[in-house]
């Protein structure tokens, strides 16, 4: 019990420290470095100090297990709920306003999975069964995906950047 005070006076500033640094700074540039410390103080605190405790140390472990299951699985469906808000909020914009908001790495990364960059359903299911061309617009929400090049004429996903045969700027 001794032993356990005396390493729980250790670890203890460790650990709330670590939980301080990951409630302040997990969303910041230096995120990874709070995720980090959170994991060196939770495993500090698990290895270091819980088996010292006298009969308790093997419940505490259950205890924590279960609240950070629970907690982890509130989190999760609260992130996928603002997810799904956020995108809920999103259709309502004009499919122009709608085109601003999305990063070239969300273009590529829709373009690779055939997956409209604003509702994320997929727009290539009927391309399996005939080979028609790239839809001009999503089924879905209604914006648009594939457009002629300005310049040349060539069919582009015109949320990249660049016409991939001429070079020309496709948005702006
Ligand atoms: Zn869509
Ligand atoms: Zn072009």
């Amino acid at each position: 019990m001794k032993m356990f005070a005396l390493r729980m006076a250790v670890v203890l500033p460790f650990l709330l420290l670590g939980v301080f640094t990951f409630v302040r700074w997990r969303k910041s540039r230096y995120g990874a470095l709070a995720w980090g410390y959170i994991l060196f103080s939770v495993y500090a605190f698990f290895f270091g100090v819980v088996p010292y405790l006298p009969n308790f140390g093997g419940y505490l472990r259950y205890v924590v297990g279960i609240v950070l299951t629970v907690a982890g699985g509130i989190y999760a469906i609260r992130g996928m709920q603002a997810y799904a808000e956020r995108k809920r909020q999103e259709l309502l914009l004009t499919s122009a306003e709608r085109a601003k908001t999305i990063s070239e790495e969300a273009a590529v990364a829709s373009f690779r999975d055939h997956r409209c960059p604003s509702c994320d359903s997929n727009y290539a299911l009927p391309k399996m069964i005939s080979s028609e061309p790239e839809p001009s617009f999503c089924y879905h929400c209604g914006l648009q995906l594939y457009g002629t090049c300005a310049a040349c004429g060539t069919i582009n996903f015109v949320h990249f950047n660049h016409c991939k045969t001429c070079g020309t700027t496709l948005r702006s």
